[in-house]
């Protein structure tokens, strides 16, 4: 297994289950990809109708049997509320429960009074809500270390941090990867999880592939004196999910000039120590800018701020994070690179999501030989 991520993690806890050996390897000596930058979001509500949702669902219960199994993760079935602060927003929620999988999604509509039921430290300038208690999170900073201490209790798992896989080469009967350190790693299947890398390792097969990279930009704030007990998404987020896309969106007011140029939404979690994740901004052009831009955290903290009802704490970390994403609306990219050797990545912003059923789905997919990129 190559790559630490949340991808690679999961991908290794389903090989044990199956009863496989697993060498897993990883760049980094702790791993500082897409999967520790997010919001640790494990997000139903907003996933597309039919196989995503499906997935989704799929993958919420897998994240809930992963805690009974590693109960030092910390899991958190918080639920999330997304607030409309204006009539057309609210308009939308209610053209969203009469969905076909409204049901499946558990959303219900709140007025004010009934969100705050939900969660009581809201307080701001909101009408309604959508609340969906089937999303719940993760702690981005904890989650791979708590699941590997788990996995390497193992016997039939090893971790290998700080070794970067420099070339992969099939062999007759088995595969073999060396590092940049010239350690050799030989076994009968390789899954490559390389995240947003797409230059390292085969990086004609990536070019090629229906996948971009994606960067965002995030935020911390120092602690929140009270409890929030779901998380949170603003209307904007609206217009970003695919949930909601076929709704009368075209209703929507104009959404502030910054968040247009630079294709925002609020989420916000708040983390176990209290303080709370903010983000995000969308950026697809390659290559990326390199310096973070202010505006975009003045924006989301007065956003935010106006939401909850009272100003927040400042902002005390700010980081980006780039994630590889399948251009199509296909939920990964997941190809045989050779016969034993698969690379899987392009999830996406819903990675964290989805990860144990697309490590589930992996297995299934080699199983039936499939070759198609999907
Ligand atoms: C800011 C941000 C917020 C997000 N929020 C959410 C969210 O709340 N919910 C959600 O569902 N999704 C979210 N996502 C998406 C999600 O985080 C990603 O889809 C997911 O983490 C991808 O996991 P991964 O394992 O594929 O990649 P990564 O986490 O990037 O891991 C890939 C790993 O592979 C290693 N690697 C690569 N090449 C090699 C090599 N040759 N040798 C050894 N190691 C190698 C890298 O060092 C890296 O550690 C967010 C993403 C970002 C950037």
């Amino acid at each position: 297994m190559v790559g630490g991520g949340i991808l690679g993690t999961t991908h290794a806890w389903q090989a044990l289950k199956l009863g496989h050996d697993v060498i897993h390897v990883e760049r980094d000596l702790l791993p500082r990809g897409a999967s520790v930058r997010n919001f640790g979001l494990i997000w139903v509500s907003g996933r597309r109708a039919g196989l995503e949702l499906d997935e989704a669902i799929r993958a919420r219960l897998m994240w809930e049997e992963l805690s009974l199994e590693f109960p030092a993760m910390e899991f958190n079935p918080n639920g999330s509320l997304t607030l409309a602060k204006n009539e057309m927003e609210v308009a939308i929620l209610e053209e969203c429960l009469k969905k076909v999988d409204a049901d499946i999604r558990q959303w219900s509509v709140l007025d004010k009074r009934e969100t705050q039921r939900v969660n009581p430290a809201v307080r701001g300038a909101f009408l309604a809500a959508l609340w969906c208690p089937l999303d719940a999170t993760v702690e981005p900073a904890t989650v791979l270390t708590s699941l590997r201490a788990g996995l390497s209790k193992k016997p039939k798992y090893r971790w290998r941090s700080g070794v970067e896989i420099k070339s992969i080469t099939p062999k007759a009967e088995y595969v073999q990867a060396i590092s940049d350190s010239d350690e050799i790693f030989e076994g009968d299947l390789l899954i490559l999880c390389p995240g947003a890398d797409h230059q390292t390792l085969f990086k004609n097969e990536f070019a090629a592939a229906p996948i971009r990279q994606v960067r965002l930009q995030m935020m911390s704030t120092d602690v929140f004196p009270e409890k929030l007990t779901t998380s949170i998404a603003d209307g904007d987020s609206l217009r970003y999910y695919p949930a909601y896309a076929e709704t009368n969106l075209a209703t929507l007011p104009m959404q502030a000039p910054i968040a247009s140029e630079k294709h925002m939404q609020l989420l916000l979690v708040q983390r176990s120590d209290g303080t709370l994740t903010i983000g995000d901004t969308h950026e697809y052009e390659t290559p990326f800018e390199f310096t973070l831009d202010e505006r975009p955290y003045e924006y989301l903290h007065e956003v935010a701020s106006s939401l909850i009802g009272k100003t927040l704490p400042p902002i005390v970390r700010r980081w980006d994070g780039i994630y590889s994403q399948r251009i199509d609306g296909e939920i990964v990219d997941r190809r045989f690179i050779f016969p034993n050797v698969i690379a899987v990545t392009g999830p996406g912003g819903r990675g964290n999501s989805l990860a144990p059923a697309i490590a589930e789905q992996t297995f299934d997919w080699i199983q039936r030989g499939s070759g198609d990129g999907i």
